[in-house]
């Protein structure tokens, strides 16, 4: 989706209501496939500055990092951008908001949807708080198998303490 900034100066505002996929399976090890994003937003130009302001929503497929599976992960974001034609004077700079310096009239939006996204993703996706993972001897998935492996649970307190009489064994 790309917008046309020299139409946008001339309309002074415009609604921006289109869905963009979005592949992200390149840049995080558990977004699964590609996404359709929805994107509701309205463009303004105002004293030189080109600003978006709306709503972005996806149902992303993740990997849970513990138990592997896929799993639905619906997100909903604000979406603000500020563009400028020319480098803005420093006490342009108004609130946090980085402006865009953008050298074309026209401006794929992509990238900028696919960095919202990035930031909203988990760095360590779960499909559920209480995921119970994998078996780590035989591999099953603890969510919905059992299995009768024998697993030491060791209070991490006493853990230390293990591993000192361990160690202390091998000499
Ligand atoms: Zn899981
Ligand atoms: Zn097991």
């Amino acid at each position: 989706m790309r917008i046309q900034l020299r139409e946008l100066r001339r309309q002074q505002e415009q609604d921006l209501n289109f869905s963009v996929d979005v592949d992200l399976t390149k840049v995080h090890p558990n977004v699964e496939k590609s996404v359709k994003v929805f994107v509701k937003a309205r463009a303004r130009y105002s004293e030189d500055l080109y600003v978006i302001d709306g709503r972005l929503n996806a149902v992303l497929t993740l990997k849970c990092s513990k138990c592997l599976t896929a799993y639905d992960w619906p997100l909903e974001s604000d979406w603000h951008e500020v563009f400028s034609r020319e480098q803005p004077a420093q006490a342009e700079e108004k609130d946090d908001t980085n402006i865009h310096v953008v050298e074309e009239d026209e401006v794929d939006l992509l990238p900028y949807i696919r960095e919202v996204l990035l930031l909203e993703i988990p760095f360590v996706p779960v499909c559920r708080d209480d995921c119970r993972g994998l078996c780590p001897v035989c591999g099953v998935n603890r969510n919905t198998d059992d299995c009768d492996c024998k697993q030491e649970t060791i209070d991490p307190r006493l853990a230390e303490l293990k591993n000192f009489f361990s160690s202390k064994d091998n000499t």
